[in-house]
């Protein structure tokens, strides 16, 4: 027979989303039962603890000074954060050469420089246009909505081929999809819940200026450890079945009867949970088509950060390679050095065919171009292509295709009777981050707890 549990509410997820609306529902009294599928909490933060005790981030890791929810978690739960190293020169490589910069933008010709700019100063002055909280009556939402963000950036009007290259890359790094498939409406709301393009691509002042000591998942951690045995691991949820004043949530091994329950899965893994009543169409049709893309991130482990040494900050850029971005990503203590390698959309799925020791080796290979033959023997190489992960199938984030956004955008945060949502793609601000997760769990307890 499963164990039987009752509770007020019933989370499904265990990610920050998850967590956070455990944490606000049980500080209001609330008894919560949160279930997850993995066998560790935190989702698509994922940080592993090396056998030197240092910590790295398979996943999320880094944070923007404009996101006060998770540096508000991160204090309540007493995890302190440090600044991404940012010293030395940057590496862009394309058309044969490699070139050195500081700076968000690389020194391509003057025209080249300018056209960028103004690309980005575009698209900021039309996201600007689009509400936070219903993107949907955007005044032009529909024809933004029609669109590719590819066919716009073909429009764009960036002047040498590197710099659209350079350009293209950093914009599916954020939606992580095939730009052919992703809505352009979808991404002037990103760019405005994150309040520009250069937030979102930039270190200082940007989306990746913060770390955090100990790695990410140390504060997920630190949350479900006061929730304590409320957090039950391996249990993945099968169905929901609402009727009547409460709602029976059954997962392998355990089911829980609650008076509501807050689903914080990725969208497209809701499709897998059998409800009944069964979800109306029109939100199976915004599952079906939330679509989260195909990243891999590998963590290469060094004795130390030499790049630095160099005169180099380890950031380092070539579209379409192995090695498409690098990040240092060392802890504060300054060791071990490591850096974090990603590759997005169709170049991630290109290089997936490869078996992975020749795809270890075109990511060393394709580092040693940049950073020397040092950069050839990492201690550890720890890769991760998170669209294959059971229990996430895409990152980082659900992008929607055209047409999408207009049509089914105002169901994305509507309850389901007793069923509330949450996760990052539920979110506003901070959308798709981890700072977006932490507000929609906030949000959906909000929601809860308006009702008692
Ligand atoms: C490689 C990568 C890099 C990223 N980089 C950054 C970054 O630097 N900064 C940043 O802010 N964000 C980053 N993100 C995005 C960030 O990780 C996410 O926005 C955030 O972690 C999402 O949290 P969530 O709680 O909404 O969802 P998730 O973390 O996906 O949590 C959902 C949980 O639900 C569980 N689950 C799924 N189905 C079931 C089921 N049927 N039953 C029970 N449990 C289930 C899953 O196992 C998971 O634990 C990155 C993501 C990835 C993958």
């Amino acid at each position: 027979m499963p164990e039987r549990i009752d509770a007020d509410v019933c989370v499904i997820g265990a990610g920050y989303a998850g967590l956070t609306a455990a944490r606000r529902l049980a500080a209001h009294g609330k008894s919560v039962v949160v279930l997850e599928a993995r066998g560790r909490i935190g989702g698509r933060i994922w940080t592993q603890v090396l056998s030197d005790g240092s910590a790295i981030d398979r996943g999320g890791a880094w944070l923007a000074p404009q996101h006060d929810a998770i540096f508000g978690l991160a204090k309540e739960v007493g995890v302190s954060t440090y600044k991404t190293w940012v010293k030395g020169a940057h590496l862009l490589i394309g058309e044969g050469r490699t070139r050195r910069y500081t700076g968000l933008i690389p020194k391509l010709s003057p025209m080249a420089v300018l056209t960028i700019a103004l690309a980005q100063a575009k698209i900021d002055r039309m996201a600007k246009k689009v509400p936070l909280e219903a993107p949907w009556t955007a005044p032009r939402a529909r024809e933004w909505d029609s669109r590719s963000v590819a066919t716009y950036l073909e429009r764009a009007g960036i002047r040498s081929s590197i710099g659209r290259d350079l350009f293209e890359m950093a914009v599916r790094g954020v939606m992580t999809g095939d730009l052919n498939e992703v809505s352009f409406l979808h991404l002037l709301f990103l760019v405005r819940a994150h309040g520009s393009i250069s937030t979102l691509f930039s270190i200082e002042g940007g989306a990746q200026e913060n770390m955090v000591e100990g790695g990410a998942g140390s504060i997920a951690q630190r949350v479900a450890d006061a929730l304590g045995d409320a957090v039950r691991l391996n249990a993945p949820v099968r169905s929901i079945r609402q009727g009547g004043d409460h709602v029976v949530v059954e997962a392998d091994g355990l089911t829980v009867s609650a008076r509501h329950v807050i689903v914080a899965v990725p969208p497209a893994l809701t499709l897998e949970i059998a409800f009944d009543p069964v979800l109306p169409d029109d939100r199976m049709t915004l599952y079906r088509n939330s679509v989260a893309g195909s990243e891999t991130k590998t963590m290469l482990v060094y004795d130390e950060p030499f790049w630095r040494a160099d005169g180099l900050s380890g950031q380092t850029a070539e579209p379409g390679s192995a090695a498409e971005v690098t990040l240092d990503a060392t802890p504060a203590s300054g060791s071990p050095g490591v850096l974090a390698s990603f590759t997005f959309g169709r170049v991630a799925e290109r290089l997936a065919a490869l078996d992975p020791a020749e795809r270890r080796q075109a990511v060393l290979d394709a580092l040693a171009t940049r950073l020397g033959p040092r950069s050839a023997s990492p201690r550890e190489v720890i890769e991760t292509a998170w669209w294959t992960e059971e229990w996430t199938r895409g990152c980082s984030m659900a992008h929607l295709p055209p047409g999408i956004l207009t049509r089914y955008g105002p169901l994305i945060r509507e309850p389901f009777e007793r069923v509330h949502w949450a996760g990052t793609e539920t979110s506003t601000t901070s959308h798709g981050a981890i700072d977006g997760a932490v507000r929609s769990g906030e949000r959906a307890a909000a929601e809860i707890l308006d009702l008692a």
